[in-house]
């Protein structure tokens, strides 16, 4: 499966017919997503230009994707710039490819306040309009089995999602993976982790409960 970011080594040039977002006067939506994950006490790293940047801006907000970029197997967050250009190539897709990257290191990157091309066609709880309605996250992993996530990173990953589901008053069902939204079925498979599990750790965090449910999430 391509993941939305396939690329071992991301080219990071910009299509020259994509200016949109770039450079713009538009504030767009989500400007209170940096605010949202340092009050959740997450490492935070805005992005230059990050309020200004998107396919537009994003409808009322319903919900999380978690995504894998099936990136590079080193480094903290190789596919930072190819998630917030876009990518070229037999597949190519203008940037953002999500509003949030996350490190191996749990550090969040705070790419884009507006839309971002990460759902591409599917459902999760009767909603098919992903890019509108859901925030995207692309967590580095090669989503490879030898590629095991971090503590650090599914611990900021489950609280980020918790702190961002909280602040649009959504319940963890609202957090879905990529893998379950995508239509037709199979046609992504991140992220490599099982979202049951990830759902159930989440609203535990929500709920203030986590430390009876086990810090693995199961
Ligand atoms: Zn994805």
């Amino acid at each position: 499966m391509m993941p939305i970011c396939p690329s071992p080594r991301p080219k990071t040039h910009k299509r020259s017919d994509d200016h949109a977002g770039q450079g713009g006067e538009m504030t767009y939506s989500l400007t209170w997503l940096a605010d949202v994950l340092r009050n959740a006490k997450l490492n935070v790293a805005e992005q230059p230009g990050w309020r200004n940047r998107g396919r537009g801006d994003v409808g009322k907000i319903l919900g999380v994707m978690c995504h894998h970029t099936a990136g590079p197997p080193k480094g903290n967050m190789p596919c930072l710039n190819v998630v917030t250009n876009g990518r070229t190539g037999a597949d190519a897709l203008a940037g953002p490819l999500s509003q949030l990257c996350l490190g191996r290191d749990g550090t969040f990157y705070v790419v884009a306040a507006g839309r971002a091309n990460h759902a591409g066609a599917g459902v999760w709880q009767e909603i098919q309009t992903g890019n509108s309605s859901f925030i995207g996250i692309e967590a580095e992993n090669t989503g490879l089995a030898d590629d095991s996530w971090p503590d650090v990173q599914m611990d900021a990953y489950r609280r980020g999602v918790a702190a961002i589901l909280k602040k649009i008053g959504a319940s963890a069902e609202m957090c879905c993976g990529h893998k379950e939204y995508a239509l037709p079925p199979g046609r992504k498979d991140d992220p490599s982790f099982d979202m049951n599990a990830f759902r159930k750790a989440v609203a535990a965090i929500m709920a203030g409960t986590e430390n009876e449910v086990g810090k693995d999430g199961s």
